[in-house]
């Protein structure tokens, strides 16, 4: 249930609400809003009929939230969130391009793919240290010496960082040098993890599953926001379909509905979509084009010699071509770069 309040609402009047839900055994949140104040009640009881509450000294309105995921619904919350890290901003306006290598391999090629992705605009810089492979053979990922040097590279860039976690007990280790923290699709349902990072004040970016519903991965980034986080990011990045000419199929069907239905951004990985390389810039066009708040992409400075996904992985000057086009596009749709 949202609950709207009156804007000369006393505190005992707000109090007296949520002191009533809470004995009821409901979580109560306040939305972060800067008019009327606004609470949801979130639990798994039955609520009091909305009749009820409606009546209650200072409450202006009250309605059900249909929708599953409480927190993350627009029901919820009407306006769009918008993330402030640093000086960027993710959700409003502006898109948000974040992009690097598929995984963090050495010096030379954080500084030179950092410099060509900076320098056509993008403002966070990928790179993963723990890597979620497919075979247990395959490269994992250079760990805290990985984290270092990303860290290090995006400041002397100008640039935030995000890098994906895979475990609970790599919470405390990647929040010193990790400005979002990504939960990749494997993770998607790891319940235990998105709990542990709603107790973190970082941002938190979830990518769809594989084969994840629009209201599974919402109720994931749900987890995150009803633990205490709200700086949540979704991410569509392909699902696995029966399609081979492509890795995954991008579901731009799925950033349509997760921009009507939450209030949370919604990014666009088109590299792990399309697998191929010439495949990604079109894809990213379009995501652009159907609403996406930004976009996550795989650039390599060297793309034939990458360690982990080369063949999906952009040149930087396709990236910087691309974020040209982009730049038009978003224009076509009331956005900027
Ligand atoms: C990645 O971003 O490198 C990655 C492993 O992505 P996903 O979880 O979408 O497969
Ligand atoms: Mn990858």
């Amino acid at each position: 249930m949202v609950i709207t309040f009156q804007s000369n609402v006393t505190p005992e009047q707000l109090h007296a609400v949520e002191a009533r839900l809470r004995d009821l055994g409901f979580q109560v949140v306040r939305a972060p809003t800067s008019g009327a104040i606004v609470l949801a009640a979130v639990g798994d009881g039955a609520l009091p009929p909305v009749e009820e509450v409606r009546v209650m000294p200072g409450v202006a309105d009250a309605v059900p939230i249909p929708e599953p995921f409480k927190l993350a619904s627009r029901t919820f919350r009407h306006e769009t969130s918008v993330l402030r890290i640093g000086d960027v901003e993710i959700g409003g306006t502006s898109i948000v391009l974040m992009a690097g290598p598929c995984t963090i391999e050495s010096e030379e090629q954080m500084v030179r793919t950092a410099a060509a992705v900076r320098a056509a605009g993008a403002r966070v810089l990928r790179g993963g240290a723990f890597k979620p492979r497919t075979s247990p053979y395959s490269f994992q990922g250079l760990g805290e010496e990985g984290l270092k040097l990303i860290r290090r590279v995006a400041d002397q860039n100008g640039l935030l960082v995000i890098s994906e976690i895979m475990d609970k007990s790599q919470i405390g280790l990647m929040e010193r040098y990790v400005d979002i923290l990504q939960v990749g699709a494997r993770n998607m349902q790891n319940f235990s993890l998105l709990r542990e990072l709603g107790k973190t004040q970082k941002a938190v970016l979830v990518k769809r599953g594989l084969s994840a519903t629009v209201d599974e991965w919402l109720m994931s980034a749900e987890y995150v926001i009803s633990g205490g986080n709200d700086r949540v990011i979704v991410c569509e990045r392909g699902i696995r379909a029966y399609e081979t000419y492509t890795r995954n199929t991008l579901d731009l069907n799925a950033v349509a509905v997760a921009k009507s239905l939450s209030h949370l951004p919604v990014i666009v990985d088109p590299s792990h979509a399309a697998g191929v390389r010439d495949k990604v810039v079109p894809l990213a066009r379009a995501a652009i084009a159907a609403g996406a708040d930004g976009l996550l992409v795989e650039v390599h400075y060297d793309p034939e010699r990458a360690i982990c996904d080369g063949q999906q992985s952009l040149f930087p000057e396709q990236f910087a071509s691309l974020a040209e086009q982009l730049r038009q596009i978003a224009g076509a749709v009331d956005r900027r770069l």
